[in-house]
């Protein structure tokens, strides 16, 4: 049997303006046919697994694209065109049994609002209906009918911050290798869930809807029960919450499920939801914290969500509170990386910070900084499928009490190490500030249980009821009152 595994993906946010380019690509590596040479890949071991498990099972395996972006705006539609004909023109050399895609889900082009359903459906047109087409997407995904049309197997990573990216890709090979040979027969069904928001999976309600998920998985006739969350930042036909169960054979079956796990997030949607605060009350609860450090996370301008990541907020917000001992990691502006690097460790100077790319951004910070420590290529451990993300050149800088690590290259702070590999420690600041809407808690809870989402007017607000949709249904909670008869799950719930 032949296998063929690729991976094009990206989450685009459609409310930023600056496209996402080869280039973007380009900063992470892009492998055109063995990942084993690009070693700093984010998805290296997943394909080194794929890889493995099919020589052990005496498989051909044939490795095409890999190529992943952080998340931003639009695809260039040239370059999207360029990586998805690849895929193709890779799919028309192997002539593969089984192809398994890493793809988010959430990829928006200039002229394409589904890429992944495109992908997909081109795929299955040049490969035939005898073809096993399974794909791991990203629960911030837009799972589109196109998408379950063109596909056989789609299994969703269920754990946010996504840890379980392994996990997901060993299921997939799993189902994938054994629909081909016929040992199971997948059917698929998505069910919309008419929620919008993000569900942290470490908290106990979330915790509830992934056990659910696990325990559906466990009857013998369901092969695999994805949440897809959505991407509220991604304005799509497609964008929202789903389920998504697929079953062995049974269509029936695969309905009752996702109908059944529909509603169980429809009665958790208020419960399951994180609070947030402004920056100026988060610094004032963090100052009742007795243990040092506690965490805020800058939601609003998560480069991991597509935002600038050189919002100026906290460090105005740290600044106007006289905060002694705060560090915001990271803050992306390339230019004053350079500056800094020009003038040297040890010396003082004027800068301007930030604010460089319009409201969401902020106003930039101007004062005098001192250059405490510069970093050739600053990189930060992850988990799974992020690890190795570097940020480029890096510049430890200081004004007044509040320190700031510049960065060359817009990456989502991960991992405590962004501070230690900058000469610093995390224990010796009384808040640290990172760019991230939760996947920076894997590794940052194991330094601090004093945890805090802020929010401001950066490009991911978190004030879903007012997103200013133009193709998304606004037929969603909590625009809608949850007594809203045009909501659908509210009329099953009365009619069940
Ligand atoms: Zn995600």
């Amino acid at each position: 049997m032949k296998i063929l595994a690729v991976q094009f993906s990206t989450e685009t946010n459609t409310f930023i303006s600056k496209l996402t380019t080869r280039t973007d690509f380009d900063e992470r590596g892009i492998s055109a046919r063995d990942v084993s040479l690009h070693p700093f890949l984010p998805s290296h071991d997943l394909f080194l697994f794929f890889r493995q498990a099919a020589e052990a099972d005496g498989h051909q395996y044939h490795e095409g694209l890999v190529a992943s972006a952080e998340p931003g705006g639009p695809l260039a539609q040239e370059d999207y065109e360029e990586f998805r004909d690849t895929i193709i023109q890779d799919a028309e050399r192997v002539v593969p049994d089984v192809v398994l895609l890493l793809l988010h889900g959430a990829m928006v082009s200039q002229e394409v609002m589904d890429c992944e359903g495109d992908i997909l459906h081109r795929l299955r047109k040049v490969l035939g209906s005898q073809t096993v087409i399974a794909a791991m997407l990203d629960p911030h995904a837009h799972l589109s009918a196109q998408m379950v049309e063109a596909s056989n197997l789609l299994v969703s990573m269920k754990e946010y911050p996504h840890t379980d990216g392994l996990q997901t890709a060993q299921a997939l090979y799993a189902l994938a290798t054994s629909a081909a040979q016929g040992g199971v027969h997948p059917v698929m069904v998505m069910k919309d869930i008419p929620v919008l928001g993000i569900w942290p999976t470490q908290t106990p309600e979330v915790r509830s809807l992934v056990d659910h998920a696990k325990l559906i998985e466990q009857s013998p006739d369901i092969l695999s029960t994805s949440f897809i969350h959505g991407f509220p930042w991604g304005d799509t036909p497609d964008t929202g919450a789903k389920a998504l169960v697929i079953a062995d054979g049974d269509y029936e079956r695969a309905q009752t499920e996702a109908q059944r796990f529909a509603q169980r997030v429809w009665q958790t949607r208020e419960a399951s939801q994180p609070q947030f605060v402004a920056f100026g009350e988060a610094i004032s609860i963090a100052q009742t914290h007795r243990s040092r450090p506690t965490i805020i996370a800058d939601t609003a301008d998560n480069p991991g969500g597509g935002a600038p990541g050189d919002a100026t907020y906290a460090v105005h917000a740290l600044l106007e509170a006289d905060i002694d001992r705060a560090i915001v990691a990271t803050l992306y502006d390339p230019d004053a990386v350079a500056v800094c690097f020009n003038a040297g460790i040890g010396e003082q100077l004027p800068l301007s910070i930030g604010g460089n790319d319009g409201v969401s951004s902020g106003v930039p910070v101007v004062g005098d900084a001192a250059v405490l420590a510069l970093n050739q290529e600053l990189r930060q451990t992850g988990f799974d499928l992020e690890a190795g993300v570097t940020f480029g050149r890096a510049a430890l800088i200081k004004i007044k009490g509040v320190h700031i690590i510049l960065s060359e290259r817009r990456a989502q702070t991960l991992s405590p190490d962004v501070l230690t590999n900058m000469g610093v420690t995390p224990s010796d600041y009384q808040i640290i500030v990172v760019k991230s809407t939760n996947h920076f808690y894997e590794c940052f809870s194991a330094i601090s249980s004093n945890i805090i989402y802020a929010t401001s007017p950066g490009a991911l607000t978190c004030t879903f009821a007012e997103m200013p949709y133009r193709y998304a249904s606004t037929a969603y909670w909590p625009r809608l009152s949850a007594t809203d008869p045009t909501l659908g799950l509210t009329k099953t719930q009365k009619a069940s």
